[in-house]
């Protein structure tokens, strides 16, 4: 059986994540692919999970999460994440 159910979340964060991380005011973070999916994975633990079961339900989500104040809500969780594993990166 597919999968009928789905974290709307887990599509627009990586590509949030990916935005910020090459935006000018990070260039000094460490962009590689294992801190990249660890702030993906720390930023999807900070906000409560967003699931679906229907592309209309999953265009509901992503037209909520492209006004501002929501995008700005989910910068702030994807900064907080980006410092903890600037902070302690999972590599030398
Ligand atoms: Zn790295």
């Amino acid at each position: 059986m597919a999968k009928e159910y789905f974290n709307v979340l887990e599509e627009i964060i990586p590509t949030l994540v990916t935005v910020m991380l090459n935006s000018p005011d990070y260039q000094t973070v460490c962009r590689c692919q294992k801190c990249t999916v660890d702030i993906i994975a720390l930023t999807l633990n900070s906000v409560p999970p967003r699931y679906v079961t229907s592309n209309e339900k999953r265009e509901i989500i992503f037209r909520l999460y492209n006004q501002n104040f929501m995008r700005t809500t989910l910068n702030k969780h994807i900064i907080s994440a980006i410092h903890v594993v600037r902070k302690n990166p999972n590599h030398d």
